[in-house]
């Protein structure tokens, strides 16, 4: 495989040194050195990576951030960048050497400008999501990303991972709603581009290359965010299926109904349902009958409300999908929503899984899914897959649950059933990793799915930028 590896980074300080001088740039009580404190931070969310960092750095301003990294790269001390810590792929845990420090940009939080006319919203890097969107509300608009963790996960987070979620059909990913960014480099050095043009084309796309690099080329500090005009009306409805076909025929059908834009197609399994109404989880599924599939539709209606519920209702019967509740209040809505959002939730409850994050092109999913299926009972036929995602986007989490509730499926069938799982969405034209990122949990497949042109590219942009390889390390790039 091509391109430049990091370089010998300079000779390193004992670790107190190190400690004395973060405590003299961000404040003694900001670099948290007690094994406690930094508990939280040494995890993923899974609890399935552990490490142990030389201390968690706590800066409360940009250019708290860019001396701290400054420090860290004359004296070669790794940093691991982490907002939220609600990444899927440990991108945000620290190594166990005890070396690194872990950087968090939780107190980067306020809120730096919001202009409902030209539409977009500037937030330092540590709001959280949830935080950003109620902002946007507040002024009549709509920051369009969602996501089940926005609650924790962060501005910064959600740029540098390439967010996507549940509105990516009809708003597209956290890139797409990126208009400019403010971020320090490996080198202390602050590229300030928070800018809300809609077009610019004046050289390189600095900020679509930060979007989605996981804290490997730069630390972003803060963000500029496209917003949307709020809907009027949704018109939402879970639906009982009985195959994967029907959700993306369904989906071509409704397109065309109406002026108003499928903002969400959403599809979860049997499996899942069965997580969700398994204690400590104690959903309802308001259906009548179990089945094989469910399906969570969302129209958002602009302007004068459509009346489109019984052409809806004829395109689903049409498909043969009888099993239909529409949402005819907010708190409905709601209902319906969470049962969608607490799946990930019902999975961790149920013990260690095995998490995959594919797409293949959305009109491939039937006969992708069809595929997988075969393959997998062929494989184990006692494994169990919790299937569920962004049907509409051809996203989807194939999840392997362990055999018994609480118990870890042996290592040697986890790596099976995963080359098995990746190898189909290969030779589906898909791709092993459609919205969680690479982290550390996906280098091996980046070195067996990527060409080596690719990752070359990859590690010459790494070493331009960072070219001791304080960034990140052991993140993205095998
Ligand atoms: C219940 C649940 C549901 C989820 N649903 C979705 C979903 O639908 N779609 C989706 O895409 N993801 C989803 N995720 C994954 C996760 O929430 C996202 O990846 C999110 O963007 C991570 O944000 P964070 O602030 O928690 O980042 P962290 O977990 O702290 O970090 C993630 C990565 O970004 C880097 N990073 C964080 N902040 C910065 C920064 N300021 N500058 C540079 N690098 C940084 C870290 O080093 C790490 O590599 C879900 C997670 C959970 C737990």
């Amino acid at each position: 495989m091509q391109g430049p590896r990091p370089t010998e980074p300079p000779d390193r300080p004992p670790s107190e040194r190190i400690v004395e001088a973060l405590a003299g740039i961000v404040g003694a009580d900001r670099v948290l050195t007690e094994a406690t404190d930094r508990a939280p931070y040494e995890t993923d969310w899974r609890g399935k990576y552990h490490g142990r960092c030389l201390a968690v750095v706590q800066p409360g301003s940009n250019a708290e951030v860019a001396k701290v990294v400054a420090y860290c790269s004359r004296h070669g001390v790794p940093i691991v960048p982490q907002g939220g810590n609600t990444g899927l792929c440990a991108g945000a845990t620290p190594d166990d050497s005890g070396t690194q420090i872990v950087l968090t940009l939780q107190r980067l939080r306020q809120l730096r400008s919001l202009d409902a006319e030209d539409g977009h919203i500037t937030c330092g890097a540590g709001m959280p999501l949830a935080e950003a969107q109620a902002h946007a509300e507040a002024a009549g608009m709509l920051l369009p990303l969602s996501i089940a963790s926005e609650g924790t996960a962060t501005i910064g987070g959600v740029v540098s991972t390439n967010a996507g979620g549940l509105n990516v059909l009809h708003y597209g990913s956290a890139r797409q709603l990126l208009l400019g960014i403010e971020a320090v480099l490996p080198d202390g050095s602050v590229v300030s581009r928070l800018t809300p043009l809609r077009k610019d084309n004046t050289g390189y796309d600095l900020t679509s290359l930060l979007a989605g690099s996981e804290g490997t080329l730069g630390i972003v500090t803060a963000a500029t965010l496209s917003l949307s005009p709020r809907p009027v009306g949704y018109t939402t409805f879970l639906a009982g299926l009985a195959d994967v076909g029907q959700a993306r025929a369904t989906l071509r059908a409704v397109r065309t109904l109406t002026a108003s834009p499928v903002t969400s197609w959403e599809l979860f399994s049997e499996v899942s349902a069965e997580l969700l109404v398994t204690p400590p989880m104690a959903t309802t599924l308001p259906l009548e009958g179990p089945h094989a599939w469910y399906l969570l539709g969302e129209l958002s209606h602009f302007g004068e409300p459509a009346d489109i519920l019984d052409d809806l209702a004829e395109i689903l019967v049409e498909h043969d999908i009888e099993d239909v509740v529409v949402a005819t209040s907010a708190q409905q809505r709601a209902d319906l929503w969470a049962i969608r959002e607490d799946i990930t939730e019902a999975e961790r409850a149920a013990g260690p899984t095995i998490k995959h994050d594919i797409s293949v092109a959305p009109s491939q999913i039937d006969s992708f899914i069809e595929t997988l299926l075969a393959a997998c009972r062929d494989l184990d036929d006692t494994i169990r897959l919790n299937i569920f995602g962004h049907v509409g986007d051809g996203n989807l989490h194939i999840n392997v649950l362990p055999r018994e509730r609480g118990q870890e499926l042996p290592e040697a069938d986890q790596a099976r059933v995963s080359t098995c799982i990746y190898d189909l969405t290969r030779d589906a034209g898909g791709s092993f990793s459609a919205e969680h990122g690479i982290g550390q949990q996906k280098i091996a497949q980046m070195a067996r799915y990527k060409s080596g042109a690719e990752i070359g590219m990859m590690r010459r942009l790494k070493a331009s930028l960072d070219p001791t390889g304080i960034m990140n390390p052991g993140k993205v790039l095998p």
